[in-house]
């Protein structure tokens, strides 16, 4: 409120200065003095017209300047929350790993730029049994703990993403089938040292089968996933806990990219 008293204050004084000036003007082109009644006159109906008008007008100037402010404060929020929301969307809740559906179009958008490289398609084996031995929450925290597995080793490198209830996917571009095949080595060993606190305080112990394909350009990401998905039922039927990949020397799969 001062600063708006303070606008409107010069207003006045500025308009009362430019009253005298033009009372003075006029009286003089008239022939006659400025006397004392018309120099009181010339300051006292700016005083009483400009000062209630121009504080008015400065008030409500710095009204609509804090609405604006607000306004922007209020969508710089809004732009936060879409951000945030954008990216929530984005994430699968349980596991903190990427949901179904960016996976895959992650998946594609890479098979779109011609990317090559690994795709391993991770299940939790016996997990109905965990379940079932252990009860749902140990079962949430056992597929949290995977996911945490699978975030160390491949977050920084890989798209990860969690793909059904107990399944979970990796893609590693540019890693060959060799490279492919240690990593999912190296994470099937990882889970196998997991050891879930359970509910009733004991521990439960994990293993996953891991089903590998491999594609050195551009990929159909659906064919690819279809290779990894029959690897993977043949790591189940070898008994589980176990990876899978086609023989390198039959690897044959060049697909085109997906449109
Ligand atoms: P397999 O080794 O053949 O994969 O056996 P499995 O028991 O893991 O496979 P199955 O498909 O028979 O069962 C999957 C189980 O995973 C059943 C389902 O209740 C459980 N599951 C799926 N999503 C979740 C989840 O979010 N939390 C918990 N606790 N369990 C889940
Ligand atoms: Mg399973
Ligand atoms: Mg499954």
């Amino acid at each position: 409120m001062k600063p708006v008293l303070l606008k409107a204050a010069i207003a006045t004084l500025l308009s009362i200065i430019a009253s005298l000036a033009i009372s003075w003007t006029t009286i003089r082109l008239t022939g006659s003095s400025m006397n004392g009644f018309a120099a009181f006159m010339s300051t006292l109906c700016p005083l009483l017209i400009a000062f209630p008008a121009s504080t008015y007008t400065f008030y409500q100037n710095h009204r609509i300047a804090l609405a604006h402010q607000e306004l922007e404060a209020a969508h710089r929020e809004l732009a936060g929350v879409y951000r945030r929301l954008a990216a929530a969307a984005r994430i699968d809740d349980m596991t903190g790993l990427l949901n179904r559906s960016t996976f895959i179009k992650e998946l594609n958008q890479a098979g779109q730029r011609g990317a090559g490289g690994v795709l391993l398609v991770i299940d939790a084996d016996d997990f109905k049994g965990i379940n079932d031995t252990h009860g749902h929450l140990t079962g949430d925290r056992a597929l949290a703990a995977i996911a945490n597995v699978i975030q160390d080793l491949f977050g920084a490198e890989g798209i990860a993403g969690r793909i059904g209830g107990e399944e979970f996917g990796v893609f590693v571009e540019g890693a060959l089938l060799s490279r492919g095949r240690a990593l999912a080595e190296r994470l099937r060993r990882a889970v196998e040292r997991i050891e879930v606190r359970t509910i009733q305080g004991g521990i439960a112990r994990l293993s996953v089968s891991i089903g590998v394909s491999f594609v050195e350009t551009a990929a159909d990401f659906s064919t690819l996933m279809a290779i990894a998905d029959e690897q993977l039922y043949a790591a189940k039927g070898r008994g589980r806990n176990q990876v899978c990949a086609p023989d390198p020397e039959t690897v044959t799969v060049q697909l085109r990219t997906a449109s």
